[in-house]
């Protein structure tokens, strides 16, 4: 199996590159920040639970969300690899993806981050906000929020994976096909 991570703060275009990456590799994509607003439109005791960290731009909890991902692998038993983008978010998520992929015989294979500044951040997120339809983008102190949280508890998992030898960051700035053909030639040297 061919397992990625596509790591970034929110905004950086993690979302739009897994669209073309799921395209080009056949993989599974599992976003958690998609799962999570399934299940609040679905109306679910876990979507109805998530809905508050999710509005205020906090993590929804740990185990929460590594429950759900392992039920997301019980889903899609025969995928020949998976695209991880959102999660792992704190090293606690990133461990236990560790141990759920061990069970399945198989590892992280490379973990690529986007690397944009905050000020395109806030940009990019605000103009989202406008057609997203997600109030998490349409408020700047929330916003602001995300980044402090992104700082704070994601930022270590990229040393994570750094102390791995699994890390790698490219320029998330530019367009969409320059920051897609980067990650394809980062993936290309890790196969
Ligand atoms: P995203 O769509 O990835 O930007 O996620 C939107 C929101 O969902 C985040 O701000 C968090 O509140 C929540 N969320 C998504 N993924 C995770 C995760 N791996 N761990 C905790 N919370 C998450």
């Amino acid at each position: 199996m061919f397992n990625l991570v596509l790591f970034g703060p929110p905004g950086s275009g993690k979302g739009t590159q897994s669209d073309k990456l799921v395209e080009q590799y056949g993989l599974i994509h599992l976003s958690t920040g998609n799962l999570l607003r399934k299940e609040i439109a679905d109306q679910t005791a876990l979507g109805l639970s998530a809905k508050s960290y999710i509005d205020s731009g906090k993590l929804v909890p740990d185990q929460v969300v590594i429950g759900m991902v392992d039920s997301f692998f019980d889903q899609h038993k025969g995928a020949k690899g998976f695209l991880f983008d959102g999660f792992p978010r704190t090293v606690a998520q990133a461990a236990a993806l560790d141990e759920l992929l061990t069970q399945k015989n198989t590892a992280i294979s490379i973990v690529i981050a986007l690397e944009v500044s905050e000020e395109e951040l806030v940009k990019r997120l605000l103009k989202r906000g406008q057609t997203s339809g997600r109030s998490d983008d349409t408020d700047e102190s929330v916003i602001r929020k995300r980044f402090a949280v992104y700082g704070q508890e994601t930022s270590p998992v990229a040393s994570y994976y750094q102390a791995a030898g699994k890390f790698r960051s490219i320029a998330g700035e530019g367009s969409v096909e320059e920051i897609f053909a980067g990650i394809c030639s980062q993936i290309t040297s890790a196969r």
